[in-house]
């Protein structure tokens, strides 16, 4: 124990008060380390939150793909213009995932595997209703690949999706039966994750989906509203901002939340 004392000329022995000081210093760092990691990057100026890295909190990337954008085969308006903001929010964090829509070039959602149906339409699956969309994201094309623009270097895992032709799947943690994980949960349980952060395309799909899983799941989330765009088919983008607040998804800027 530290002892605080007078010495003979009035102040505080010189040692002791180093080793108290010390003492203090190491403890509260201690203390701060076991929550938040210091990021090296200082190439940014825009407030507090660029100082720390949470090693608790993940950013999953949804679905960045050439075939989401425009000039892709399901294309969201304008959706290339959340990389920016994207590939800034990237540097808030120490741990990132991608998620890649991957499928097959006969799955079971293409209008062409469905020639009797309509694009947006819906059919009966064994899981529920199936919307059936244009062919895209077909494993191994360009169509397939995340946006040029987009920084992939600094994501840890990709976590591919909607491999196995007969079921579709939006959320990145499991495909459209509910039940086929895809193994992001134990990645993120392995991390030791407590808050998820969703940005990406498409808002009303794959973000949305993604996002109540995780909820679902037990981790905090939120959802960056200026780094993702939705598909908008009939009333899906007011019932996906409905379902956030129903299962507690926070929908705002990044910076009322970290
Ligand atoms: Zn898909």
């Amino acid at each position: 124990m530290l002892s605080i004392k007078k010495v003979e000329n009035g102040t505080m022995n010189m040692l002791n008060r180093r080793s108290l000081v010390l003492g203090l210093l190491s403890s509260s760092l201690i203390f701060y380390q076991s929550k938040l990691t210091f990021g090296h990057d200082n190439s940014s100026n825009s407030g507090n939150i660029e100082q720390y890295k949470s090693s608790e909190d993940v950013l999953i990337i949804v679905d960045m793909q050439n075939d989401f954008c425009p000039g892709g085969t399901l294309p969201v308006q304008n959706g290339d213009r959340v990389i920016e903001v994207i590939n800034k929010i990237q540097k808030k964090f120490q741990y990132i995932i991608l998620t890649q829509d991957w499928h097959p070039e006969d799955h079971s959602s293409f209008v062409t595997t469905n020639p009797k149906k309509e694009v947006f339409s819906t059919k009966k699956m064994p899981y529920g209703n199936q919307v059936i969309w244009p062919p895209h994201c077909i494993i191994g094309t360009k169509g397939a690949e995340f946006h040029k623009n987009l920084i992939t270097n600094k994501a840890s895992f990709i976590i591919r999706k909607g491999f196995r032709k007969h079921i579709d799947s939006y959320s990145g943690f499991f495909e459209n039966d509910r039940v086929t994980s895809t193994g992001l949960d134990g990645i993120l349980r392995s991390l030791n994750i407590k808050r998820v952060f969703v940005a990406g395309l498409a808002l009303d799909f794959c973000v949305q989906y993604t996002a109540i899983d995780s909820a679902v799941l037990g981790y905090s989330t939120y959802v960056i509203q200026d780094a993702t765009l939705p598909v908008n088919i009939g009333n899906s983008v007011q019932e996906t901002v409905n379902n956030f607040k129903k299962n507690n998804v926070g929908f705002g800027k990044l910076e009322e939340f970290i």
